[in-house]
């Protein structure tokens, strides 16, 4: 029987990272996958510049790819009223269709093993992980879940956050809109949720966008809402008027949650929307998924010198609760704020006036660039 070093369950970006820099870093790692790479999710794909030195370290070089290198923001109301303004820090724009699969392509020849089949269960007996597919067992000393916002795996472990309906949908969608500037990253707001719209490597702009299902339910179709609730921005109906649909169809996900999760769960340890989602419109879920693996990874490698469990589960627990709490509460705030109009109209005022109280607001939902 074998028993791998760590098996990673769920390989997107948070997986994908620690599975390579556990593999660089010597670990024999298994990651399993549902689905083969390449392909689309629903996701902004709007990616903050914060993970691109510790990436690079990865061998993930993102400065090789086609994507739009993003400085501005543009924020609308829902009557369409608007500010522009730099980013701080700023972001690129890639599919990710293209960059999962990037990272997948490092993490294959960084010697990481890959099987594409569903966990149904995890146990922990006798200090390993019993990881079980359809098909197969496989064993691990650790076991890293990076399986996303919802899975079926969340029911398997009973965790609190599953119990509870949560009205949000997601949608997305690439198209063709020869109009739309390079560089920008657009943030616009309508009845019961806001969409985001930015370039990705292709040249396509992808749509995506967040709702109330109170808001969607009153539409028969995402077409439907689209053109009778979407399209109310006066941007986002000269957006969708000027632009082709790409896809065979949009995307969709729904019961979006937001709620507290454990970092760790009956000892495994859980990385990017496993631990916790930030609100879309910070534009840093990504980033966070990324840096919560950079941060599991070393703590995995200290463990390997102090190998305490328990050492391991409580560092790991006390270093994501500082690094990412303040950002989730502020991205809550900012959410709040988005769905109410007037709060959305004062605060386009003060960003209007002061780019410098824009850059407070983001630096609060972002981090500094992860080394
Ligand atoms: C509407 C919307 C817009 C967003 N826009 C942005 C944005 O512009 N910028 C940004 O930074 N973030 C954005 N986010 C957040 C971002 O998409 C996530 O934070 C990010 O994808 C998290 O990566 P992850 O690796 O944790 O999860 P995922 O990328 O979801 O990966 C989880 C993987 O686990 C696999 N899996 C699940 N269950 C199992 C199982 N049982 N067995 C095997 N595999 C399994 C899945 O197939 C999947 O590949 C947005 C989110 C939403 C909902």
């Amino acid at each position: 029987m074998n028993i791998y070093d760590v098996i990673i369950i769920g390989g997107g970006l948070a997986g994908l990272t620690s599975a390579i820099d556990l593999s660089i870093n010597g670990f024999e790692v298994l990651l399993i996958e549902k689905d083969e790479y390449p392909k689309h999710k629903v996701c902004g794909e709007y990616v903050s510049n914060e993970v691109l030195p510790y990436l690079k370290r990865l061998g993930v070089d993102i400065s090789k790819t086609k994507a739009d290198q993003i400085q501005r923001l543009v924020l609308s109301n829902r009557k369409g009223n608007s500010v522009r303004v730099e980013l701080p820090l700023g972001g690129f724009g890639m599919s990710r269709y293209a960059l999962d699969n990037l990272m997948y392509e490092k993490a294959k020849s960084s010697g990481v093993e890959f099987k594409f089949e569903t966990v149904t269960d995890v146990a922990f007996e006798d200090h390993h992980f019993c990881i079980k597919t359809h098909s197969a067992e496989f064993y691990a000393e650790l076991a890293i879940g990076s399986f996303g916002k919802r899975s079926t795996l969340d029911k398997k472990l009973d965790r609190d956050f599953i119990h509870n309906k949560t009205p949000w949908i997601g949608i997305k969608a690439h198209y063709q809109n020869d109009d739309f500037p390079d560089g920008e990253v657009q943030l616009h707001n309508f009845e019961g949720g806001y969409s985001g719209l930015s370039k990705t490597e292709t040249g396509a702009v992808n749509f995506c966008y967040l709702a109330h299902y109170d808001s969607f339910k009153q539409e028969r179709s995402v077409e439907d809402f689209n053109k009778n609730i979407v399209a109310q921005n006066p941007k986002l109906n000269s957006f969708l008027n000027n632009a082709d649909l790409l896809f065979d169809k949009h995307l969709a996900i729904s019961q979006v949650s937001f709620q507290n999760k454990n970092a760790v769960e009956n000892h495994m340890l859980m990385a990017g929307d496993s631990a916790g989602l930030i609100h879309p419109l910070c534009g840093n879920g990504m980033a966070m998924a990324i840096h919560s693996a950079k941060l599991l990874s070393d703590e995995i490698k200290n463990y390997k010198n102090h190998r305490s469990r328990y050492q391991l589960e409580k560092n790991y627990t006390q270093i994501w609760k500082q690094t990412f709490r303040k950002r989730l509460i502020f991205g809550s705030l900012f959410q709040n704020i988005l769905l109410q109009p007037k709060l959305t109209n004062i605060g386009m005022l003060a960003v209007s006036k002061s780019p410098y109280l824009l850059k407070k607001m983001i630096q609060q939902t972002h981090g500094k660039p992860i080394l």
